[in-house]
């Protein structure tokens, strides 16, 4: 049976969920176990993968020009 990553979007808790595909086309609305909220959004781990390589990219580029650089920068 697959497993789904959920965060609760009230407490930011995240937990697994089991369902097969069927109960997933049906409209899983998984609860948190902390809160009980239904208010819950599925994690997809690519995502933070994307958003942390730019991140790192736009950081290596910018050291070499600022004020604190020496003579012949620019
Ligand atoms: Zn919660």
């Amino acid at each position: 049976m697959p497993t789904y990553e959920y965060v609760c979007t009230q407490c930011q808790t995240k937990f697994d969920v089991y369902a097969t595909l069927a109960e997933k086309e049906q409209g899983l609305r998984p609860e948190c176990p902390k809160c009980q909220s239904q208010e819950t959004r599925q994690v997809f781990a690519s995502f933070a993968m994307i958003g942390g390589s730019k991140g790192g990219t736009d950081f290596t580029m910018m050291p070499g020009c600022g004020p604190a650089a020496g003579p012949g920068c620019c």
